[in-house]
């Protein structure tokens, strides 16, 4: 009787060396599913990737997607583009945002190529979108939901769950049992002690565990974010000035929404208008109602929300904008490359009444970035605007564990995973936390480099 012999293989295409692009191919016996269709953003040499065709893009039968951040979903209408006609599984808020990103993500690259194609500095001609909004409506009719725990059994001798991990609404980790391995893929793992979300789960016991590694060098700042918050409101609202909040759509705008309505019903703060104007987050934010548990006490709930308006229609964010009175506002976008934040800004920015606080990471190259870093003036709609509002950087909000939070997390589990292999981290980043998980725990870490294989032995 010859015994059977199973074959499992790992390709880390993406989010390997770098923080975007996320994508891991497991091969069990012939049979390839992707962990996670990430984009790659960011630099050109990394952007231009996301032109390059998956060699297997047509023999993948399953897409396992951890959460909906553009760089974990992002490239799936491309991968349906390529021939991809098999099942892309998540948890159902994992679907409802994965819509409203990639429709999102579709019209930016529509407007680009238009635009490329009227100033002419494409190489290509005409130049075309990576993907439409055709592409995604395709992509999405292959999306199946299922709920967390919920085991999954996509082929034989395989089965997978989503366990919930703390990082942004319906995200999670895998649980993949290929024969008798077990590997769990972290996705981006949150906080101990998140804000809106629940926290992550207790690690399971597993022979491979493939852990993200944004802030494998990093510890986030101790600065509590609502007391920040109460100081930086209250100083604003004495001045008579408003305040201007750049932020992202899923899960940033809402966490500074929470704070501030928590803080106005513990009385913190006064009682003042706040307004989200973005129609992505307004759309993001009508998904995440639920979120707001202690918005669950109905007179409290009917208060505040007298106090916190959305709005997604264009015509009434021109007339918030123009609105003399003192206000919060929160629109994007979070880095100020575009959208409605600029038009608040116009008409703020050179008040020095007005407070802008930089709730996010601002990448190097954005206005966010100068702003954060001092710069006198600021370019937009082609005119320099002298900086004289406050600008203040709020600390601590960052929907990943840092180092010593994966740390913990590890070792709260009841058995220590086989053996860990790192990725979604900058070099530098994944290879501190390689050094002190194997420091901690004495077991093999590897950080994983751009198109890595592992074959696992059985
Ligand atoms: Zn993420």
């Amino acid at each position: 009787m010859s015994l059977k012999t199973n074959q499992l293989s790992l390709r880390f295409l993406g989010g390997a060396g770098t923080v975007t692009g996320s994508k891991t191919l497991v091969n069990f016996n012939g049979q390839k599913i992707l962990v996670d269709c990430g984009l790659f953003q960011g630099v050109k040499s990394l952007r231009q990737q996301n032109w390059t065709d998956l060699d297997d893009s047509e023999e993948i039968t399953d897409v396992i997607l951890t959460h909906a951040h553009l760089d974990h979903c992002g490239y799936l209408p491309r991968l349906v583009r390529q021939g991809f006609k098999g099942a892309i599984h998540c948890t159902p808020i994992t679907a409802r945002l994965a819509e409203i990103i990639l429709l999102d993500s579709a019209k930016i690259q529509e407007e680009d190529a238009a635009e490329a194609n009227r100033k002419h500095y494409s190489k290509h001609s005409p130049a075309q979108p990576l993907y439409n909004t055709k592409d995604v409506h395709k992509c999405l009719q292959l999306f199946y939901t299922h709920e967390f725990d919920e085991w999954m059994v996509p082929g034989p001798d395989l089965r997978f769950r989503f366990i919930v991990n703390g990082h942004i609404p319906g995200s999670g980790m895998v649980e993949l049992h290929a024969g008798s391995k077990i590997i769990v893929f972290s996705g981006d793992l949150g906080r101990i002690q998140p804000l809106i979300v629940p926290k992550p789960r207790k690690l399971p016991h597993c022979d491979l565990l493939i852990l993200e590694s944004t802030y494998g060098d990093r510890l986030h700042s101790i600065l509590s974010p609502f007391e920040q918050l109460e100081e930086l409101i209250n100083k604003a609202y004495q001045r008579k000035g408003q305040v201007l909040i750049p932020s992202f759509a899923v899960e940033r705008s809402q966490e500074i929404i929470y704070l501030l309505l928590k803080l106005m019903s513990e009385k913190k703060i006064a009682p003042q208008k706040i307004y989200l104007d973005s129609p992505m987050a307004a759309a993001v934010t009508e998904v995440l109602r639920n979120f707001y548990s202690f918005l669950h006490d109905p007179e409290l709930r009917h208060a505040l929300t007298q106090q916190f308006e959305v709005v997604s229609d264009h015509r009434a964010s021109r007339t918030i904008v123009s609105m003399a009175e003192p206000k919060i506002v929160i629109a994007g976008s979070g880095m100020i490359t575009g959208g409605r934040i600029l038009h608040h800004l116009e008409a703020h920015i050179s008040d020095p009444k007005t407070m802008v606080i930089l709730p996010g990471f601002q990448a190097p190259g954005t206005r966010g970035h100068s702003l954060a870093n001092r710069a006198s003036e600021v370019k937009f709609f082609g005119k320099y605007h002298a900086v004289k509002a406050e600008i203040i950087q709020l600390h601590g909000l960052s929907a990943h564990a840092d180092r010593e939070e994966m740390v913990e997390w590890i070792k709260k589990s009841d058995q220590l995973p086989g053996r860990i292999v790192l990725n979604h981290g900058e070099p530098h980043s994944s290879d501190c936390l390689r050094v002190k998980l194997e420091h901690e725990f004495n077991i093999p870490v590897r950080v994983a480099s751009a198109n890595m294989e592992l074959v696992l032995d059985f």
